[in-house]
C-alpha cells in the first residue's frame, strides 16, 4: 500500500515579475532571461544564503540522504530529456552556502528579496550558467502591507526566490517514516518556488499543452504534481511522496512535457 506523508505545505504564492526594470545593456542581466538560459546555457546553479536562525534543513528529511539531494534530483528531471544537457549545482551543506547579516526585521517585500539578492548574490549569471538566488529569511512575506503567515516561499523573480523559515518551523506533526515532515516541505517547497522561476506554469515557459490551472495563477491542473495549488495545503500535498525518498519525482509529466519542449 503506498504510504503518504501528510505535509503542512501551508502556502506559496508566484509573482511574476520578471519584467524587472533592469537595464538590458548592463551586465550581466543580459543572461537572466528565460529565452538565453533555455537556448544557451549548460548549467542551472542554485546559490543558497539563509539569514541566522533561518538555515535550512540540509539533513534528517529523507533517512540518511542530503536533503538537498530531492531538489537537485527533480529539477535534473525537468530537464532530462532536452536535447542540450542542462546540469543543475545546488549548494547543499551550510559551509557551502553564504550565511547573510540578520536583517532585523520579520517582513520581506518581493522587492526587498531582489534587493538581496543584489547585495548578496555571489555568482552571477553568464552566458552558459544561470544562477538562481535562494534565500531563507527569519521573517514574513509581506503582500500589500500584511504579513502572510501561511506564505512558505515567494518566487520573486526569474532569478530570485525566499523561503520564509518561520513558517516551515511552525509545522508540527510527523510523517509516515516517524521523520519530522517539515523537513520535507521545505524541500518541495523550493522544488516549487525554483520551477517558478525557471517558467512554470505558463510563466514564461510555453505549455506543450494546455494545463494551467489559471483560476490559481501559474499552477498546475495535474493534482499529483507539485505545481498543483493545494499542494499548498495539507490535505493536497499528501500524495507528493509516496515513499519519502530523495529520488521521488514530484512533477506530473505536463509540467516536465513543458521544459522538455520549450526552445528546444
Ligand atoms: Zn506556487
Ligand atoms: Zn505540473
Amino acid at each position: 500500500m503506498k504510504k503518504l506523508i501528510y505535509l503542512f505545505f501551508a502556502f506559496s504564492i508566484f509573482l511574476f515579475s520578471c519584467q524587472e526594470d533592469k537595464d538590458v545593456n548592463k551586465d550581466p542581466y543580459q543572461y537572466e532571461t528565460l529565452e538565453h538560459f533555455y537556448t544557451q546555457a549548460s548549467v542551472l546553479k542554485v546559490e543558497i544564503a539563509y539569514e541566522p536562525n533561518a538555515e535550512p534543513y540540509v539533513s534528517g528529511g529523507f533517512g540518511s540522504s542530503v536533503n538537498f539531494d530531492f531538489t537537485q534530483n527533480n529539477l535534473t528531471a525537468l530537464f532530462a530529456q532536452r536535447s542540450r544537457p542542462i546540469q543543475v549545482l545546488i549548494d547543499k551543506q551550510l559551509n557551502q552556502m553564504t550565511q547573510i547579516p540578520s536583517q532585523n526585521k520579520t517582513s520581506f517585500t518581493s522587492a526587498d528579496i531582489r534587493d538581496l539578492s543584489d547585495d548578496y548574490q555571489v555568482e552571477q549569471s553568464t552566458e552558459d550558467q544561470a544562477v538562481v538566488f535562494l534565500v531563507f529569511l527569519d521573517g514574513y512575506y509581506s503582500l500589500n502591507g500584511q504579513n502572510q503567515n501561511t506564505v512558505l516561499g515567494v518566487s520573486a523573480g526569474s532569478h530570485a526566490v525566499a523561503i520564509f523559515k518561520p513558517v516551515l518551523e511552525a509545522i508540527t506533526g510527523g510523517g509516515v517514516l516517524g521523520s519530522n515532515p517539515k523537513y520535507q516541505v521545505e524541500q518541495a517547497t523550493i522544488v516549487h518556488e525554483v520551477a517558478h522561476a525557471i517558467g512554470l506554469v505558463n510563466a514564461g515557459v510555453d505549455m506543450h499543452v494546455a494545463h494551467q490551472d489559471a483560476a490559481h495563477g501559474k499552477h498546475c491542473s495535474n493534482t499529483d504534481c507539485v505545481m498543483y495549488w493545494t499542494n499548498e495545503g495539507p490535505s493536497g500535498a499528501s500524495g507528493l511522496f509516496g515513499g519519502a525518498s530523495v529520488n521521488e519525482i514530484v512533477f506530473g509529466q505536463e509540467c516536465i512535457d513543458d521544459i522538455t519542449n520549450y526552445l528546444n
